[in-house]
């Protein structure tokens, strides 16, 4: 790994966790290629890829990883499912907060603030936790109850902020200024190791190299990790070809879509209209350029889905065993339109847990 300022090149510091370059605010990413190495039989969960994640500094774990991938027969194409759902806290997430909380841990952190649309403020919450660390964690007025009760259940200060998501962000950025540390999943590139190992699992449990895989994106960070895995799978020889990835966005709020499409131009008409997809209601991803080229250079693309298939979409995957919330069903959608022409083997990525979301809220 070789973190370093995206704008001026300035290595992260070897003390304290700044979210931007002290010196030019820029953003921070690993500048190095993620190096595959064979997993090691003695670690759990993701920690199997523990040189590739953190490969010094103390561990913070929930049993992360190492995730279902199931088979199901559609339409005479086997399709398979990566749970996702089935994570400590119930989303993805866990895989990049186990490594990002690691580095506050070896830091000394013993308070850090996080804003979320409700996945990752849990998953944070709940590996702070773990790490004897207080979160104080920001969310927008939106995000559902049952992620906003599980945030304060693990210990953490709920900061509910009126207006949209971009809302929440605004206001943690605010209370970062004060001098806490902002431990964003969104600023900060730690996770996204963590996200590249589910590439690894879903390789070793396929025994192949998928040929697409479909995920809900709102920042991109996890399809942005999936392409650093699957790309470092291929330079250690271990696949031959990266696999199509398929991103995709609710048509209420599809920013990355419209980048894909269009360029900057597209970006001038993108709304951040109310949406049950709400985990991907992200109106300008942080890394917009890394995510659509990691896309684009896979051969895959974003697609977008409307409003009136995600609970439809919901209840098909639930009929088939998959309890997922609205924002993971996304893909479902994706699927019918695109299976046809999707390469096989499809993998489709379930995000996050149906428990986590309830009908008729007040909004
Ligand atoms: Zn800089």
């Amino acid at each position: 790994m070789r973190i370093a300022c995206l704008n001026c090149g300035r290595p992260y510091p070897e003390s304290g966790v700044p979210y931007r370059c002290s010196r030019c605010g820029g953003m921070f990413d690993d500048l190095e290629p993620l190096t595959w190495t064979s997993p090691d039989p003695s670690q759990p969960g993701i920690w199997r890829y523990w040189q590739a994640i953190a490969p010094a500094g103390e561990r913070v774990s929930l049993g992360e990883g190492r995730t279902p991938l199931i088979e199901v027969q559609l339409e005479h194409r086997r399709v398979y499912f990566k749970c996702e759902y089935a994570n400590p806290t119930g989303s993805f997430k866990d895989r990049g907060s186990a490594a990002l909380v690691s580095l506050l841990a070896s830091r000394g952190v013993d308070m850090a603030l996080e804003d979320s649309s409700g996945n990752a403020g849990a998953s944070f919450a709940a590996y702070a936790a773990r790490a004897g660390i207080q979160a104080r964690v920001f969310v927008p007025e939106t995000a559902a109850g049952p992620k906003r009760l599980q945030i304060a259940a693990y210990g953490a200060e709920l900061v509910t902020v009126p207006g949209p998501r971009s809302e929440a962000s605004v206001a943690v950025q605010k209370a970062a200024d004060g001098g806490a540390v902002y431990a964003s999943h969104a600023f900060l590139p730690h996770n996204l190791a963590g996200y590249a190992t589910a590439a690894f699992e879903i390789v070793e449990q396929l025994e192949a190299a998928p040929g697409t895989l479909l995920v809900p994106a709102g920042q991109g960070g996890f399809i942005l990790g999936l392409g650093r895995g699957f790309r470092a799978l291929q330079a250690a020889g271990v696949i031959g070809k990266t696999p199509a990835l398929f991103g995709v966005q609710a048509a209420a709020c599809a920013p990355l879509a419209a980048y894909f499409e269009a360029g900057v131009t597209g970006l001038g008409f993108i709304t951040e209209a109310p949406t049950l997809a709400e985990g991907v209601r992200v109106r300008s991803p942080l890394r917009m350029d890394a995510v659509v080229s990691t896309v684009r250079d896979s051969g895959g693309r974003f697609v977008t889905v409307q409003e009136s298939e995600i609970l439809p979409g919901r209840d098909s995957l639930a009929r088939m065993g998959f309890y997922v919330e609205p924002t993971s069903a996304l893909v479902w959608g994706a699927l019918r339109e695109w299976l046809p022409q999707l390469a096989d083997p499809v993998v489709v990525v379930l995000t996050g847990s149906g428990y986590k979301w309830k009908p008729n809220e007040e909004h």
